[in-house]
Protein backbone atom coordinates (compact mmCIF):
# COMPACT_ATOMS: atom_id res chain seq x y z
CA UNK A 1 0.00 0.00 0.00
CA UNK A 2 1.41 3.77 -0.96
CA UNK A 3 2.49 5.77 1.92
CA UNK A 4 -0.21 8.51 2.22
CA UNK A 5 0.21 11.74 4.67
CA UNK A 6 -2.47 14.17 5.83
CA UNK A 7 -2.17 17.46 7.88
CA UNK A 8 -0.97 15.72 11.20
CA UNK A 9 1.87 14.05 9.41
CA UNK A 10 3.34 17.43 8.60
CA UNK A 11 4.94 20.34 10.35
CA UNK A 12 3.98 23.98 8.88
CA UNK A 13 6.26 25.46 11.08
CA UNK A 14 9.15 23.74 8.99
CA UNK A 15 8.36 26.10 5.80
CA UNK A 16 6.84 28.59 7.72
CA UNK A 17 10.93 29.18 8.68
CA UNK A 18 12.12 29.09 5.33
CA UNK A 19 12.17 31.87 2.51
CA UNK A 20 10.70 30.56 -0.27
CA UNK A 21 11.20 31.74 -3.80
CA UNK A 22 7.84 30.54 -6.44
CA UNK A 23 9.57 30.98 -9.84
CA UNK A 24 7.24 31.28 -12.55
CA UNK A 25 3.36 32.86 -12.14
CA UNK A 26 0.82 30.63 -14.25
CA UNK A 27 -0.87 27.96 -13.75
CA UNK A 28 0.84 26.03 -11.30
CA UNK A 29 2.98 28.82 -9.62
CA UNK A 30 0.30 31.09 -8.61
CA UNK A 31 -1.46 28.84 -7.00
CA UNK A 32 1.67 27.97 -4.82
CA UNK A 33 2.65 31.61 -4.34
CA UNK A 34 -1.01 32.38 -2.83
CA UNK A 35 -1.33 29.02 -0.66
CA UNK A 36 1.78 29.34 0.53
CA UNK A 37 1.60 32.65 1.40
CA UNK A 38 -1.93 32.58 2.64
CA UNK A 39 -0.50 29.24 5.01
CA UNK A 40 1.79 31.90 6.48
CA UNK A 41 4.66 31.42 4.56
CA UNK A 42 7.25 33.65 2.99
CA UNK A 43 7.10 34.20 -0.12
CA UNK A 44 8.86 35.96 -3.05
CA UNK A 45 7.82 35.30 -6.91
CA UNK A 46 10.94 35.30 -9.55
CA UNK A 47 10.17 36.64 -12.87
CA UNK A 48 11.88 37.24 -16.48
CA UNK A 49 12.43 41.39 -17.00
CA UNK A 50 9.36 42.23 -18.46
CA UNK A 51 7.18 39.74 -17.37
CA UNK A 52 3.50 39.34 -18.21
CA UNK A 53 2.63 37.91 -14.74
CA UNK A 54 4.35 40.98 -12.97
CA UNK A 55 0.92 42.80 -12.79
CA UNK A 56 -1.43 39.79 -11.71
CA UNK A 57 1.28 38.70 -8.57
CA UNK A 58 1.53 42.59 -7.52
CA UNK A 59 -2.30 42.86 -7.76
CA UNK A 60 -2.35 39.78 -5.36
CA UNK A 61 -0.06 41.39 -3.10
CA UNK A 62 2.83 39.53 -3.69
CA UNK A 63 6.70 40.43 -3.92
CA UNK A 64 8.21 40.11 -7.28
CA UNK A 65 11.99 40.49 -8.34
CA UNK A 66 14.24 38.91 -10.94
CA UNK A 67 14.89 35.31 -10.57
CA UNK A 68 18.47 35.93 -10.18
CA UNK A 69 17.76 38.32 -6.65
CA UNK A 70 14.58 36.06 -5.77
CA UNK A 71 16.82 32.93 -5.73
CA UNK A 72 19.58 34.91 -3.86
CA UNK A 73 17.47 35.29 -0.51
CA UNK A 74 15.32 31.96 -0.73
CA UNK A 75 15.86 29.12 1.57
CA UNK A 76 13.15 26.78 -1.07
CA UNK A 77 13.00 27.03 -4.81
CA UNK A 78 10.01 26.18 -6.51
CA UNK A 79 10.71 25.86 -9.96
CA UNK A 80 6.94 26.39 -11.68
CA UNK A 81 8.02 27.51 -15.43
CA UNK A 82 7.39 25.44 -18.18
CA UNK A 83 9.18 22.13 -18.53
CA UNK A 84 10.84 23.32 -21.65
CA UNK A 85 12.70 26.35 -20.12
CA UNK A 86 13.50 25.02 -17.19
CA UNK A 87 16.80 23.58 -17.85
CA UNK A 88 17.81 27.09 -19.60
CA UNK A 89 16.57 29.51 -16.59
CA UNK A 90 18.17 27.14 -13.90
CA UNK A 91 21.78 27.23 -15.97
CA UNK A 92 21.44 30.89 -16.62
CA UNK A 93 19.86 32.52 -13.68
CA UNK A 94 19.03 29.67 -10.74
CA UNK A 95 22.36 27.76 -10.01
CA UNK A 96 24.91 30.58 -10.28
CA UNK A 97 22.57 32.06 -7.48
CA UNK A 98 21.77 29.16 -5.39
CA UNK A 99 22.86 29.62 -1.81
CA UNK A 100 24.99 26.77 -0.98
CA UNK A 101 22.22 24.81 0.99
CA UNK A 102 19.03 25.37 -1.02
CA UNK A 103 16.58 22.94 -1.83
CA UNK A 104 15.51 23.17 -5.22
CA UNK A 105 11.82 21.50 -5.65
CA UNK A 106 9.68 20.87 -8.73
CA UNK A 107 5.97 20.19 -9.44
CA UNK A 108 6.89 17.57 -12.11
CA UNK A 109 10.38 15.39 -12.33
CA UNK A 110 10.91 15.61 -16.15
CA UNK A 111 14.27 17.71 -16.02
CA UNK A 112 15.79 15.45 -12.81
CA UNK A 113 14.37 12.15 -14.30
CA UNK A 114 16.23 12.77 -18.24
CA UNK A 115 18.84 15.09 -16.96
CA UNK A 116 18.09 18.46 -18.34
CA UNK A 117 18.91 19.98 -14.71
CA UNK A 118 21.64 18.08 -12.59
CA UNK A 119 21.86 20.14 -9.42
CA UNK A 120 24.88 20.13 -7.12
CA UNK A 121 25.38 17.35 -4.33
CA UNK A 122 24.50 20.09 -1.26
CA UNK A 123 20.99 20.80 -2.17
CA UNK A 124 17.98 18.79 -1.28
CA UNK A 125 16.31 18.21 -4.63
CA UNK A 126 12.81 17.77 -3.52
CA UNK A 127 9.30 17.30 -5.75
CA UNK A 128 5.64 18.44 -5.02
CA UNK A 129 3.35 17.43 -8.03
CA UNK A 130 -0.27 18.09 -7.17
CA UNK A 131 -2.61 16.03 -9.33
CA UNK A 132 -4.95 19.15 -10.92
CA UNK A 133 -4.42 22.10 -13.16
CA UNK A 134 -3.30 25.08 -11.10
CA UNK A 135 -6.25 26.88 -10.91
CA UNK A 136 -7.97 24.00 -9.62
CA UNK A 137 -5.26 23.99 -6.44
CA UNK A 138 -6.34 27.20 -5.94
CA UNK A 139 -9.77 27.32 -6.17
CA UNK A 140 -10.21 24.54 -3.26
CA UNK A 141 -7.73 25.71 -1.04
CA UNK A 142 -10.02 28.91 -1.35
CA UNK A 143 -12.35 26.51 -0.44
CA UNK A 144 -10.96 24.80 2.42
CA UNK A 145 -9.96 22.22 0.82
CA UNK A 146 -7.02 20.72 -1.33
CA UNK A 147 -5.94 18.77 -4.48
CA UNK A 148 -3.66 15.63 -4.03
CA UNK A 149 -0.31 15.79 -4.43
CA UNK A 150 2.62 13.16 -4.81
CA UNK A 151 6.13 14.07 -3.67
CA UNK A 152 9.69 13.04 -3.76
CA UNK A 153 13.07 13.55 -2.61
CA UNK A 154 15.52 12.76 -5.36
CA UNK A 155 18.27 13.75 -3.16
CA UNK A 156 18.63 14.58 0.39
CA UNK A 157 21.60 16.55 1.70
CA UNK A 158 20.23 18.00 4.20
CA UNK A 159 18.87 14.56 6.00
CA UNK A 160 15.76 16.83 6.57
CA UNK A 161 14.71 16.80 2.82
CA UNK A 162 11.06 14.82 3.90
CA UNK A 163 10.03 17.16 6.55
CA UNK A 164 10.12 20.15 4.06
CA UNK A 165 8.68 18.16 1.46
CA UNK A 166 5.62 17.35 3.24
CA UNK A 167 5.56 21.24 5.14
CA UNK A 168 5.47 22.28 1.62
CA UNK A 169 2.51 19.95 0.62
CA UNK A 170 0.80 21.14 3.48
CA UNK A 171 0.94 25.06 2.78
CA UNK A 172 -0.35 24.86 -0.44
CA UNK A 173 -3.29 22.38 0.84
CA UNK A 174 -1.91 19.02 -0.68
CA UNK A 175 -2.59 17.12 2.46
CA UNK A 176 -6.08 18.30 3.35
CA UNK A 177 -6.40 16.01 1.09
CA UNK A 178 -4.16 13.23 1.40
CA UNK A 179 -0.21 13.34 -0.47
CA UNK A 180 1.50 10.15 -1.75
CA UNK A 181 5.23 9.10 -1.65
CA UNK A 182 6.12 8.64 -4.90
CA UNK A 183 9.61 8.83 -6.37
CA UNK A 184 11.12 11.23 -9.45
CA UNK A 185 11.39 8.44 -11.96
CA UNK A 186 7.78 6.73 -10.83
CA UNK A 187 6.01 10.45 -10.76
CA UNK A 188 7.72 11.78 -14.37
CA UNK A 189 7.07 8.51 -16.53
CA UNK A 190 3.34 7.62 -14.89
CA UNK A 191 2.47 11.67 -14.80
CA UNK A 192 3.71 11.28 -19.10
CA UNK A 193 1.95 8.33 -19.31
CA UNK A 194 -1.64 9.63 -17.67
CA UNK A 195 -1.76 12.64 -19.95
CA UNK A 196 -0.60 11.16 -23.08
CA UNK A 197 -2.15 7.67 -23.12
CA UNK A 198 -5.63 8.53 -21.15
CA UNK A 199 -6.53 11.97 -19.61
CA UNK A 200 -5.46 14.45 -22.76
CA UNK A 201 -4.08 12.30 -25.44
CA UNK A 202 -6.62 9.24 -25.31
CA UNK A 203 -9.30 10.89 -24.40
CA UNK A 204 -9.00 13.46 -26.74
CA UNK A 205 -8.55 11.45 -29.59
CA UNK A 206 -11.76 9.63 -28.33
CA UNK A 207 -13.84 12.45 -28.60
CA UNK A 208 -12.95 13.39 -31.94
CA UNK A 209 -13.50 10.24 -33.20
CA UNK A 210 -17.27 9.78 -31.63
CA UNK A 211 -17.48 13.20 -32.91
CA UNK A 212 -16.81 12.41 -36.53
CA UNK A 213 -18.46 9.19 -36.71
CA UNK A 214 -21.76 10.76 -35.93
CA UNK A 215 -21.13 13.68 -37.79
CA UNK A 216 -20.16 11.44 -41.04
CA UNK A 217 -23.26 9.20 -40.57
CA UNK A 218 -25.43 12.45 -41.12
CA UNK A 219 -25.84 13.50 -37.30
CA UNK A 220 -26.49 17.09 -36.13
CA UNK A 221 -22.81 17.96 -35.32
CA UNK A 222 -24.48 19.92 -32.24
CA UNK A 223 -25.92 16.92 -30.61
CA UNK A 224 -22.93 14.97 -31.88
CA UNK A 225 -21.26 17.06 -29.13
CA UNK A 226 -23.71 16.79 -26.22
CA UNK A 227 -23.41 13.48 -26.75
CA UNK A 228 -19.65 12.22 -26.79
CA UNK A 229 -18.20 15.41 -25.19
CA UNK A 230 -20.51 17.67 -23.09
CA UNK A 231 -21.81 14.50 -20.86
CA UNK A 232 -18.19 13.50 -20.53
CA UNK A 233 -18.19 15.41 -17.15
CA UNK A 234 -21.13 14.25 -15.82
CA UNK A 235 -19.74 11.01 -16.07
CA UNK A 236 -16.14 11.51 -14.79
CA UNK A 237 -17.72 13.19 -11.71
CA UNK A 238 -19.34 10.35 -11.25
CA UNK A 239 -16.08 8.05 -11.51
CA UNK A 240 -14.09 10.63 -9.60
CA UNK A 241 -16.99 9.70 -6.37
CA UNK A 242 -17.11 6.68 -6.56
CA UNK A 243 -15.55 4.83 -9.19
CA UNK A 244 -16.39 3.07 -12.26
CA UNK A 245 -18.83 1.00 -10.48
CA UNK A 246 -21.14 4.19 -9.20
CA UNK A 247 -21.30 5.54 -12.83
CA UNK A 248 -22.84 2.31 -13.78
CA UNK A 249 -24.53 2.49 -10.87
CA UNK A 250 -25.84 5.44 -12.07
CA UNK A 251 -26.35 5.31 -15.81
CA UNK A 252 -29.34 3.36 -17.39
CA UNK A 253 -29.36 -0.54 -17.69
CA UNK A 254 -29.12 -0.04 -21.35
CA UNK A 255 -25.88 2.22 -20.87
CA UNK A 256 -24.29 -0.45 -18.80
CA UNK A 257 -25.15 -3.33 -21.20
CA UNK A 258 -23.29 -0.88 -23.93
CA UNK A 259 -20.44 -0.60 -22.03
CA UNK A 260 -19.97 -4.06 -21.37
CA UNK A 261 -20.37 -5.66 -25.00
CA UNK A 262 -19.03 -2.28 -27.01
CA UNK A 263 -16.21 -0.66 -24.83
CA UNK A 264 -14.33 -3.63 -25.92
CA UNK A 265 -14.62 -3.77 -29.53
CA UNK A 266 -13.54 0.07 -29.93
CA UNK A 267 -11.19 -0.17 -27.51
CA UNK A 268 -9.46 -3.45 -28.57
CA UNK A 269 -6.69 -5.43 -26.72
CA UNK A 270 -4.27 -3.48 -29.53
CA UNK A 271 -4.74 -0.51 -27.37
CA UNK A 272 -3.05 -1.63 -24.78
CA UNK A 273 0.17 -2.95 -27.03
CA UNK A 274 0.11 1.04 -28.31
CA UNK A 275 0.01 2.26 -24.97
CA UNK A 276 2.96 0.26 -24.20
CA UNK A 277 5.00 1.68 -26.91
CA UNK A 278 4.09 4.69 -26.13
CA UNK A 279 5.52 3.82 -22.42
CA UNK A 280 8.74 2.38 -23.97
CA UNK A 281 9.25 5.91 -25.63
CA UNK A 282 8.66 7.89 -22.39
CA UNK A 283 11.08 5.28 -20.36
CA UNK A 284 13.81 5.64 -22.70
CA UNK A 285 13.80 9.59 -22.90
CA UNK A 286 12.78 9.74 -26.55
CA UNK A 287 9.53 11.35 -26.06
CA UNK A 288 11.44 13.71 -24.54
CA UNK A 289 13.87 14.89 -26.27
CA UNK A 290 11.88 14.57 -28.99
CA UNK A 291 9.71 17.20 -27.45
CA UNK A 292 12.33 19.38 -26.27
CA UNK A 293 14.60 19.07 -29.72
CA UNK A 294 11.56 20.39 -31.33
CA UNK A 295 10.94 22.86 -28.75
CA UNK A 296 14.72 24.14 -29.48
CA UNK A 297 13.66 24.89 -32.98
CA UNK A 298 11.05 27.13 -32.07
CA UNK A 299 8.54 24.48 -31.25
CA UNK A 300 7.40 24.43 -35.37
CA UNK A 301 5.31 20.53 -34.75
CA UNK A 302 4.24 21.64 -31.65
CA UNK A 303 2.54 24.81 -33.35
CA UNK A 304 1.51 22.96 -36.09
CA UNK A 305 -0.40 20.47 -34.03
CA UNK A 306 -1.83 22.99 -31.28
CA UNK A 307 -3.14 24.89 -34.84
CA UNK A 308 -4.77 21.71 -36.99
CA UNK A 309 -6.28 20.38 -33.77
CA UNK A 310 -7.44 24.18 -32.88
CA UNK A 311 -9.66 24.15 -36.44
CA UNK A 312 -11.48 20.83 -35.77
CA UNK A 313 -15.00 20.84 -36.35
CA UNK A 314 -16.05 20.22 -32.72
CA UNK A 315 -14.20 22.87 -31.28
CA UNK A 316 -16.07 25.53 -33.43
CA UNK A 317 -19.47 23.60 -33.14
CA UNK A 318 -18.29 23.47 -28.70
CA UNK A 319 -17.45 27.36 -28.83
CA UNK A 320 -20.78 28.31 -30.23
CA UNK A 321 -22.68 26.66 -28.09
CA UNK A 322 -21.10 26.59 -24.59
CA UNK A 323 -22.07 30.40 -24.99
CA UNK A 324 -25.29 29.23 -24.60
CA UNK A 325 -25.07 27.55 -21.69
CA UNK A 326 -25.68 30.35 -18.38
CA UNK A 327 -24.35 28.28 -16.51
CA UNK A 328 -20.55 27.74 -17.86
CA UNK A 329 -19.02 30.52 -16.37
CA UNK A 330 -15.57 30.36 -17.58
CA UNK A 331 -14.49 30.87 -13.79
CA UNK A 332 -11.00 31.14 -15.09
CA UNK A 333 -10.73 34.37 -16.51
CA UNK A 334 -7.28 34.52 -17.87
CA UNK A 335 -8.44 31.55 -20.31
CA UNK A 336 -9.50 32.71 -23.59
CA UNK A 337 -10.73 30.11 -26.03
CA UNK A 338 -8.57 29.71 -29.30
CA UNK A 339 -5.60 31.38 -27.35
CA UNK A 340 -2.75 29.50 -28.96
CA UNK A 341 -3.53 30.68 -32.46
P1 LIG B 1 3.04 27.76 -17.12
O1 LIG B 1 3.19 27.54 -18.58
O2 LIG B 1 1.70 28.15 -16.63
O3 LIG B 1 4.16 28.83 -16.64
C1 LIG B 1 4.08 30.11 -17.04
C2 LIG B 1 5.03 30.95 -16.22
O4 LIG B 1 6.38 30.72 -16.64
C3 LIG B 1 4.73 32.40 -16.39
O5 LIG B 1 4.94 33.09 -15.18
C4 LIG B 1 5.76 32.81 -17.42
O6 LIG B 1 6.10 34.15 -17.29
C5 LIG B 1 6.94 31.96 -17.04
N1 LIG B 1 7.85 31.75 -18.16
C6 LIG B 1 7.56 31.18 -19.35
N2 LIG B 1 8.65 31.11 -20.14
C7 LIG B 1 9.65 31.68 -19.43
C8 LIG B 1 11.03 31.92 -19.69
N3 LIG B 1 11.60 31.57 -20.85
N4 LIG B 1 11.75 32.53 -18.72
C9 LIG B 1 11.22 32.89 -17.56
N5 LIG B 1 9.91 32.69 -17.25
C10 LIG B 1 9.15 32.09 -18.17
O7 LIG B 1 3.61 26.46 -16.35
P2 LIG B 1 2.75 25.36 -15.57
O8 LIG B 1 2.26 25.96 -14.29
O9 LIG B 1 1.81 24.68 -16.49
O10 LIG B 1 3.91 24.31 -15.25
C11 LIG B 1 4.90 24.56 -14.28
C12 LIG B 1 5.41 23.22 -13.76
O11 LIG B 1 4.35 22.54 -13.07
C13 LIG B 1 5.86 22.26 -14.86
O12 LIG B 1 6.93 21.52 -14.35
C14 LIG B 1 4.65 21.37 -15.06
O13 LIG B 1 4.95 20.08 -15.58
C15 LIG B 1 4.15 21.26 -13.62
N6 LIG B 1 2.75 20.92 -13.47
C16 LIG B 1 1.81 21.67 -14.12
C17 LIG B 1 0.48 21.42 -13.93
C18 LIG B 1 -0.56 22.37 -14.45
O14 LIG B 1 -1.60 22.43 -13.85
N7 LIG B 1 -0.33 23.15 -15.49
C19 LIG B 1 0.02 20.26 -13.12
C20 LIG B 1 1.08 19.62 -12.36
C21 LIG B 1 2.40 19.93 -12.59
P3 LIG B 1 5.86 35.23 -18.46
O15 LIG B 1 4.62 35.95 -18.07
O16 LIG B 1 7.07 36.05 -18.37
O17 LIG B 1 5.73 34.46 -19.76
MG1 LIG C 1 2.10 16.51 -16.64
MG1 LIG D 1 -27.00 9.56 -24.03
Amino acid sequence: MAEIYYEDDADLSVIQSKKVAVIGYGSQGHAHALNLRDSGVDVVVGLREGSSSRAKAEEQGLTVKSVADAVKEADVIMILLPDQVQGAVYQAEIEPNLKSDAALFFAHGFNIRFGYIKPGAGHDVCMVAPKGPGHVVRRTFVAGQGVPDVIAVEQDASGNAWELTKAYAKGIGGTRAGVIKTTFTEETETDLFGEQDVLCGGVSKLIEYGFETLVEAGYQPEIAYFEVCHELKLIVDLINEGGLSKMRWSISDTAEYGDYVSGPRVITPDVKTHMKEVLSDIQDGSFAKRFMDDQAAGAPEFKKLRAEHESHQIEKVGGELRKMFTWNTNKDTDYVEGHAS
